[in-house]
């Protein structure tokens, strides 16, 4: 069995929309998309035209960054963009479902609810450690894709690339396992890309909106079997990527060193302060990080938040989520901005 035998059969048979780009490509003289034959000022040249829907220079340049071809790449407006689209593709509304391992990320369930669909639960053990096995317990012949975040929002915990193998083992032929690596930058460890190779039923999601600094720029990848991708790119928007943000993706995307001295200064202050926040009165456990935030329990969650609030520190208030009951979660920032919210912590307590 194959994962294509997972998608759902209207869309297996649907011709995708085909865009005038689509069907051809360049010429001296372009008349097929009701385009304007000039751009809108001397400046903005060749935005009078629609962007290429998947555009061959970034597909090439992320398949060469994460070690892929250029057809296992969808491309889109950010990783989010993805998930909606894997719903779409495998879910078929009222009767298929999705698994996932609170707490987690929640754009999983907010696409799983637009399409209609239901979402079942396997939690994390005390609320940030990851169970293979209830995991797979959770799996029934509804189940269509399976997300798992490593590390995972909001408590960056990180599963370990053997058990991630094992798991795609077993859901071969079951589910798609979809492993969102939006954080994997932070953890320096493999990426879940390489069990591609083996395993058609392994997807994997990336983005430039955290380690490359470029969330202003709305991209991030899906990396998939070619199948996989081919149905994607039926089901997504005609033109998703706007050309100014695809040139500027390419420009950062250059500049490798820099995105790894950011991630080396981001980790260093992760760790920094990781320790400082432990040595806190109200902290009552940090739990471990392999991202660039910190999920914090502390004494009277909301109160903390509304304090550093008054001292112009905005935090995530992640506290109402089963199993982290009392967190608050960090992001690391710069050196000053970490300083400052350990100051305003500080201050809290003396307020208290
Ligand atoms: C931030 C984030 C994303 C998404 O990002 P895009 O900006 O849409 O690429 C995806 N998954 C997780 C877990 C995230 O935290």
């Amino acid at each position: 069995m194959s994962v294509m035998d997972l998608a759902r059969a209207e869309i297996r048979a649907l011709n995708g929309y085909s865009s005038a780009r689509m069907e051809a490509g360049q010429a001296a003289v372009m008349l097929n998309a009701n385009e304007s034959p000039w751009p809108p000022a001397a400046t903005l040249v060749e935005l009078n035209r629609y962007p290429e829907p998947q555009p061959a220079r970034l597909l090439a340049r992320l398949a060469e960054l994460y070690d892929v071809e250029a057809n296992q790449v969808f491309a889109g407006r950010g990783s989010d963009e993805a998930i909606d689209l894997l719903l779409r593709v495998f879910c078929r509304p009222g009767r298929d479902t999705v698994l996932i391992a609170p707490p987690t990320f929640g754009m999983y369930r907010v696409a799983a609810t637009i399409q209609g669909v239901a979402v079942r639960e396997a939690p994390l053990r005390r609320g940030h450690e990851f169970d293979p096995q209830a995991l797979l317990a959770a799996v029934d012949q509804h189940t269509r894709l399976v997300f798992l975040c490593s590390p995972n929002n909001p408590t960056g915990g990180l599963i370990p690339l053997p058990i991630i193998a094992r798991l795609a083992a077993e859901l071969q032929g079951r589910a798609l396992l979809v492993v969102d690596e939006a954080y994997i930058e932070f953890a320096g460890s493999a990426s879940a890309t390489r069990l591609l190779a083996e395993q058609d039923n392994v997807a994997v999601l990336r983005t430039l909106s955290k380690a490359w600094a470029l969330a202003g720029a709305r991209v991030g990848c899906l990396l998939a079997a070619p199948a996989v991708i081919a149905l994607l790119r039926r089901v997504m928007a005609p033109y998703p990527l706007p050309s100014p943000c695809v040139e500027i993706a390419l420009a950062v995307l250059a500049d490798v060193t820099a995105m790894e001295s950011r991630v080396a200064l981001l980790v260093a202050e992760r760790q920094r302060m990781a320790a400082a926040l432990a040595g806190l009165p109200m902290v009552r456990e940090v739990l471990p990080s392999a991202a660039n935030f910190l999920c914090v329990r502390v004494d009277d969650a909301a109160r903390v938040w509304r304090e550093l609030a008054a001292h112009g520190v905005i935090v995530r208030d992640v506290s109402r989520q089963s199993g982290i009951e009392g967190c608050l979660r960090f992001g690391v920032g710069t050196a000053m901005e970490n300083d400052a919210l350990l100051a305003a912590l500080a201050s809290t307590r003396v307020a208290a």
